[in-house]
Formats: C-alpha cells, sequence, structure tokens
C-alpha cells in the first residue's frame, strides 16, 4: 500500500512513521509512505501556501494551487472513478467537518492499494480541495485541531496495522475493540472470543499475578479456555456498556450475549 501524505509541515511525521508496526510494515514493504512539502509546490519567491478568506473574516486558509498541482504529479485516477469506488485510491482531506473516521473506515481504506492524506492548516483549505481533488473528508473527531497532521498520522496507524502481515498475529487485529463482525473472518461467531462483534477489547492482564496486593482474574490463571472465553465476553460487555453503551445497539450480539447482558443489567438496577 502507498500512503501519501501533503502538509506544510513535512518534520511532523518523522515520529509517527518511525515506529513500532507502522516502521515494520515500512521496512517490510507493506506500506510505503511518502510525506510531500507543500511549499516545494508553491512557486513563487516566498514559497506561498495560504491566503487570505475571500469575503472577510479571520485567519489564512491554504491555497488550492500547490494542493491540485501535488496530486496531479501522483498518478491519481480522475474523482469520477474514485467516487463511484472504480478504483483502490482514495484522496481524503482532513476536516474537522468530515465523515467520522471510524475502524470500519479504516478497515475500508486498507482494502486500498493508495490513500493520499491532505493536511489542513490555519482556517481551514480552499473548498474547491474538497470538493473537486479529494473523494472523501474525513474528522478523527468531534473538537477542532490546528492541523491535520495529528489526523493524518491517526488515520496512517489504524490503517497500516490492518494491513495483511503488518502485525504479527493477525487474528489479534481482529478481536480488538470496535471490529466489526462483517470485519472478521468466517468462522468467528460473534460469541467467540476471535472477534469483538462490535464491541469494546476485553480486559488484558500480564504477570505478575499478584501486583502489590492486586489480583488478577482467577479465571484467567484457571486453565478452562471456555471459561476464560465466557468471562472475556461478559467483562467486554460490561466495559461497553459502561463507556460506550451506544456500540450496543450497533453490535452482532449472540444468544449467550443476550443472556450475559442481561444478567449484568439485572444486578445492575
Ligand atoms: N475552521 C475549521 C477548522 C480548521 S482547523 C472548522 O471550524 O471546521 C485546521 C485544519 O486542521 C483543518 O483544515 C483540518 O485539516 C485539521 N483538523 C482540525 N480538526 C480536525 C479533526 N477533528 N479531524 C481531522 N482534521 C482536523
Amino acid at each position: 500500500m502507498k500512503i501519501d501524505i501533503l502538509t506544510i509541515f513535512p518534520d511532523f511525521f518523522r515520529g509517527p512513521l518511525d515506529y513500532g508496526i507502522v516502521r515494520k510494515a515500512r521496512e517490510a514493504g507493506l506500506a510505503e509512505i511518502e510525506v510531500h512539502d507543500l511549499r516545494a509546490y508553491a512557486h513563487d519567491r516566498h514559497h506561498t501556501v495560504d491566503d487570505r478568506p475571500f469575503g472577510g473574516g479571520e485567519g489564512m486558509v491554504l491555497k488550492p494551487e500547490p494542493i491540485f498541482e501535488c496530486i496531479e504529479g501522483m498518478n491519481i485516477q480522475p474523482l469520477a472513478a474514485r467516487s463511484a469506488g472504480k478504483t483502490k485510491q482514495s484522496v481524503v482531506l482532513l476536516s474537522a467537518q468530515g465523515r467520522r473516521f471510524d475502524q470500519g473506515v479504516a478497515a475500508e481504506l486498507a482494502g486500498l492499494e493508495q490513500i493520499v492524506l491532505i493536511c489542513g492548516r490555519y482556517e481551514g483549505v480552499d473548498e474547491r480541495v474538497g470538493q473537486h481533488l479529494a473523494d472523501r473528508e474525513l474528522s478523527i473527531g468531534d473538537y477542532v485541531l490546528s492541523g491535520g497532521e495529528l489526523g493524518a498520522a491517526v488515520i496512517l496507524d489504524a490503517v497500516t496495522r490492518l494491513i495483511p502481515g503488518a502485525v504479527g498475529n493477525e487474528a489479534s487485529t481482529r478481536q480488538e475493540s470496535f471490529t466489526a463482525v462483517t470485519q472478521a473472518v468466517a468462522g468467528d461467531g460473534p460469541d467467540s472470543t476471535c472477534s469483538s462483534g462490535g464491541l469494546l477489547d476485553y480486559p488484558h492482564y500480564t504477570r505478575p499475578a499478584d501486583f502489590r496486593g492486586l489480583q488478577v482474574p482467577e479465571v484467567l490463571v484457571s486453565g478452562n479456555h471456555e471459561e476464560i472465553r465466557r468471562w472475556r465476553r461478559r467483562t467486554a460487555l460490561e466495559k461497553t456498556l459502561r463507556n460506550r453503551p451506544d456500540l450496543l445497539d450497533r453490535a452482532a450480539l449472540g444468544d449467550e450475549d443476550k443472556e450475559l447482558l442481561a444478567r449484568i443489567t439485572g444486578r445492575d438496577t
């Protein structure tokens, strides 16, 4: 997979690209990540990438020319083909006004061959970029950041770890928080710990079993795999109910889940 990032602060990505799974995926040739400095596409003496907003008002707006020119040099299919899903490419504008990025979008992007991430700054990006160049606008959450770089780093991390081979044990990316059943591999039913079925992940523990008197749950050291599976499912349901009840409406719940949930809520009331 190729990931291109357009930014006026290319050095920003030194950290996010150089650690852990993203670094390994790059070194293994699973992900090629290229950071493009937008100033290199601004041809005036001062390499101007921003200008004042038409209609007046505060701040500056990123100009369209450097962004269009950079992407036009990249062998990217026309907007119509991308929007119709006829290509394995996507040009993404990072924007607080975008559709919310989530694990489902990450899985969708991980199935593509090339994604381009355009990072805005200042008051934002000239709207013609969003309308005539990008095929989608994505937001990483309901808050305003000062630039798209952190959002791009979030997206490239979440997407890269879903590229087959990027994470050592592939099953581990399927049993994590948010992973919907449709993204899981056939055979991992929603009741199985091998797919979160759209719930939050279950709690994890490691050695020591006794940390300052805090014991790990007995069942986890019991060796009883069926009991462990049920415990994990129950605690995943409990945590989801407590922290993200909205996810339960969309989660694929099996009969066992419904039974567990009834017991949990029954105990709560
Ligand atoms: N005036 C805009 C905010 C601009 S912030 C508004 O009110 O919506 C500057 C840049 O930061 C944006 O162009 C975008 O690229 C990035 N950005 C800000 N918040 C973001 C978010 N929640 N998700 C993704 N990108 C964001």
